[in-house]
């Protein structure tokens, strides 16, 4: 169960809209928490926001194409993507 505190996160997180679209130069896109894979406890893995259409899309997303074709097809890495979230976030 998250703490109250990781749902406020969570919340401001979504609210940024899709990390990716806004690389792209379109803010606010709805978004959903996508979680990036560490090892570490899923609760206390980093997470991006991320647009349905770039999180589960067949042949546009994360998921549907893996992370290294994603990289490739936007030229922007995962890890960019939480930096550029967290520097949002002021953190
Ligand atoms: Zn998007
Ligand atoms: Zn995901």
């Amino acid at each position: 169960m998250a703490t109250k505190l990781e749902k406020e996160k969570y919340r401001k997180i979504a609210e940024l809209g899709c990390s990716l679209c806004r690389h792209q130069g379109q803010e606010g896109t709805p978004a959903e928490l996508h979680h990036i894979r560490r090892n570490l406890p899923r609760n206390l893995a980093p997470v991006i926001p991320l647009c349905p259409y770039h999180h589960r899309g067949s042949n546009t997303s994360i998921h549907g194409m893996g992370r290294k074709r994603f990289e490739q097809e936007y030229g922007i890495t995962e890890e960019q993507l939480l930096a550029q979230t967290e520097s949002l976030l002021g953190e």
